[in-house]
């Protein structure tokens, strides 16, 4: 405690007993800080970004630093300061964020209405924010379910196995997904609990060994191609401009659109090369390391050591390691998913985000944050260029490219001088009589069958996972439903379950309906398993690789599965959105989609927008080698804008046409939306509560004289979701700022309580 003379605000010198306070933030679902007393001997430990430990009700907790009042202020203010309590101890010797992250994090706590200790929470490694401190060595190793013998007969496998069912299925699915899996992945993730794996170890068949997990998967990645020596003409142009925006003093925002296979990559590595040579740091987005390996390696190969990889397959001490490396300036080049917005680089010259589109960029759960408005906001604050790059970029971007708030690059033409792949729509409706009913059309077959004799390989596209999504019966029309959500359970025949893929509940497939016993029931909805089955049957000597979450279970499954497919053993890999994503696979000179409606029927607002990214994603990825590629798009909707310029791989028509469509029912990029969610476990309730909300937003919106309106209360599409009802309202604003300062005071003051819940979704990118 320390005395002094200070000055009142009439500049009178009083007496105060006094005490500097800092605001502390905790890891917990409230909006606020807390304000803590600082005591002497911390003085001069204590600063933002650094941790604490506070006494917290009648425990103690780890909170972050956020700010450091210098003022003393009178401890014995009545009511208020009076009951302060003092930080303990401090954690650090340096803080873990710095100013502008600090900052950051603040915007996105404001923007956002989300809880500011889970945004610091997510701005730092793992760990470091739990009430636990952590310490010593995180864990390195995991355990390993390896085949030890092959079962090719199915008389040795009848043999092998008797009555065993659930030890077949778990051999099986071992050998599906190349041999051996992490234990963690068989029983959490699949559902085979351990004294089915201990059954298959005691017949000989299996063992459990400990596997060190690798330090760095991409140390031990294969050699990539040199990057071209020389630019194209098109991509001079784009590059000296971009060098020409780095070097101002607000270098602002490009947008760089760039066709599949325009040569983007080598633009981002020469930029990056050049904000390094000028002493620079630089960070690069991608939408998920798993899914890019190649995207990179490449930036590996070209920055080696210099580079840290932040990605969730490395371990916790692993991740805490590369974020020091980058905080110390050891290291001055970050990729990273999402979150890796955060990464403490010091003098940031240039962040690019690489498909800038990708939903993957904005976080599903709080803190509600898209790293694309956090990386813009980082740009401007630290005075670095933000370089947004797609083929197909979002509307949101594009618009704003348009209205010359971003600067707009554009690449038209493949660098390799490959052209694009010729894409034709394949009719499945009824009266083309030929291709009704079976999973591949005829055309398909033969695109396929062509492919084989000529030793090609074969991409083929499903977004929808598991055997069958919709089991019913055919006597009282039953069907499988989650107990927990209101959407029907999917059928994964290999593992003989029933799941929800929205809450991973699982049970056994019923041999009659539970309704009315009646035998017969039909499977609808065909996901990427059933093809599998059928194309296993129908070309039963080609190789057939499937890639799904079911399959790349292990973090890097994926890209073992991928190194096949590269290697040429794979005649035809199939799988859900995963394969669409950045590969470039020189062999595949065929690109089927299995069903391109999957996703345009969603009651989404764009469901046509995504759909139009998925095909000409996955269209892209024909014909990236010598051989000319050809696509072929299976459709009950071939009239359908997202189809029709998918054809002709016109991005430009297709974004002026569905730009246009939002205009009037008032969606992004013409407003800005919030979606406001209220949840809670009785039905009746959770209705009334929304009703009362949108009339409250009413009524505070007009007395506020603000530009927003209320659309709804309306159920969610998915009406129950993990045992909650759900309802919900846009909030649609001409303008961010009318928007913020209406979401936080709702946040604070709106009137949804008691057993229900009200959660704020800005900017959303999914509206289920
Ligand atoms: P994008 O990221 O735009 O899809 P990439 O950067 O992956 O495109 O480039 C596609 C292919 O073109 C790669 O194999 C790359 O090596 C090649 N490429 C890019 N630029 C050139 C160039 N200037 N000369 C020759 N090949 C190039
Ligand atoms: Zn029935
Ligand atoms: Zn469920």
């Amino acid at each position: 405690m320390c005395c002094r003379d200070s000055l009142d605000l009439l500049g009178r010198a009083v007496k105060v007993t006094a005490r500097a306070t800092c605001r502390v933030t905790l890891a917990r679902p409230v909006l606020q800080s807390f304000a803590y007393i600082i005591p002497g001997e911390l003085t001069h430990s204590i600063c933002p970004g650094v941790r604490v430990r506070i006494p917290f009700g009648r425990r103690h907790e780890i909170g972050l630093v956020e700010s450091v009042d210098a003022r003393p202020e009178s401890v014995e203010e009545p009511g208020k300061k009076g009951h302060l309590r003092e930080v303990l101890e401090v954690l650090d010797a340096e803080p873990l964020l710095d100013d502008a992250l600090l900052r950051l994090c603040r915007w996105t706590a404001d923007y956002y209405v989300a809880p500011i200790g889970l945004v610091h929470r997510a701005a730092l490694p793992p760990g470091l924010l739990s009430s636990r401190i952590r310490t010593g060595a995180a864990q390195k190793t995991r355990q390993v379910v390896r085949l030890t013998t092959e079962l090719p007969t199915l008389l040795a496998r009848d043999r092998a196995f008797g009555k065993a069912h659930r030890q077949r299925e778990a051999f099986e699915v071992i050998e599906e997904l190349g041999g051996s899996a992490a234990l963690s992945h068989l029983d959490t993730g699949l559902g085979f609990n351990r004294s089915v794996i201990r059954g298959l170890r005691d017949r000989g068949l299996a063992e459990i060994v400990e596997q060190t997990v690798e330090r760095d998967p991409f140390e031990v990645e294969d050699p990539v191609e040199a990057p071209p020596r020389s630019l194209t003409q098109d991509q001079r142009v784009v590059l000296d401009g971009l060098i020409g925006q780095l070097t101002t003093e607000n270098p602002g925002i490009a947008l760089l659109r760039g066709i599949t296979g325009a040569g983007k990559t080598v633009i981002y590595l020469r930029l990056i090369k050049a904000a390094i040579d000028a002493g620079r740091s630089a960070l690069i987005l991608v939408p998920e390391i798993g899914l890019t390996p190649q995207t990179v390696a490449r930036f590996r190969a070209v920055f080696g050591d210099g580079i840290a990889v932040l990605h969730s397959g490395l371990s916790i001490g692993e991740r805490h390691d590369a974020w020091r490396a980058l905080r110390e300036g050891r290291k001055r080049v970050a990729i990273g998913t999402r979150s890796a917005v955060f990464a403490p680089l010091t003098d940031l010259g240039v962040i690019v985000i690489d498909e800038e589109h990708d939903g993957s960029y904005k976080q599903s759960e709080t803190p509600r944050y898209h790293a694309r408005a956090l990386a813009a906001m980082r740009a401007r604050t630290e005075g670095a260029l933000l370089v947004l790059g797609s083929a197909t970029p979002s509307l949101e971007s594009w618009h704003n490219a348009l209205e010359g708030r971003y600067q707009l690059y554009e690449l038209e033409n493949r660098a390799t001088r490959h052209q694009l792949p010729a894409v034709r729509l394949v009719d499945r409706r009824i009266r083309k009589a030929e291709n009704v009913g079976s999973v591949l059309s005829e055309e398909l077959q033969a695109a396929i069958k062509t492919r084989l004799n000529e030793n090609h390989q074969t991409l083929l596209l499903l977004n929808r996972r598991g055997y069958a999504t919709v089991q019913q019966c055919t006597a009282c029309g039953w069907v499988a439903m989650c107990p927990a959500c209101n959407v029907s359970l999917t059928w994964h025949r290999r593992r003989a379950r029933l799941v929800c893929h929205h809450c991973r509940w699982d049970e056994g497939v019923p041999d009659r309906c539970p309704e009315c016993a009646e035998e017969k029931l039909t499977f609808g909805g065909i996901g990427t398993e059933q093809v599998e089955r059928v194309l296993s049957e129908t070309y039963p000597t080609a190789t057939i690789a499937r890639m799904d979450v079911d399959t790349t279970g292990g973090k890097w499954a994926h890209g073992r599965i991928l190194r096949r497919v590269l290697n040429r053993e794979v005649d035809i890999l199939l799988g859900t959105q995963m394969i669409a994503k950045g590969l470039d696979l020189p062999g595949v000179t065929l690109v089927g989609v299995i069903d391109a409606d999957v996703g345009l029927n969603l009651p989404d607002f764009r469901a046509a927008e995504r759909t139009f990214q998925l095909l000409s994603q996955v269209a892209g990825r024909a014909g990236r080698g010598d051989d000319a590629g050809e696509v072929l798009i299976q459709t009950l909707r071939p009239e359908h804008p997202a189809l029709l310029h998918t054809l002709t791989h016109d991005y430009v028509s297709f974004a002026t046409a569905e730009i246009a469509d939002r205009l009037a029912p008032g969606y992004p990029p013409h407003r800005r939306i919030a979606n406001l969610v209220v949840s809670g476990r009785d039905e009746t309730s959770v209705a009334d509560a929304a009703e009362e909300l949108a009339e409250w937003l009413e009524s505070t919106i007009d007395t506020g004289k603000l530009s927003v309106c209320v659309v709804g209360p309306a159920p969610c599409p998915i009406d129950r979701l993990r045992g909650r009802w759900r309802w919900h309202m846009l909030l649609k604003a001409d303008t961010a700022s009318n928007l913020g300062p209406l979401l936080r005071y709702a946040a604070r003051h709106s009137p949804v309580g008691g057993s229900c819940r009200l959660e704020i979704d800005r900017d959303p990118e999914s509206m289920l």
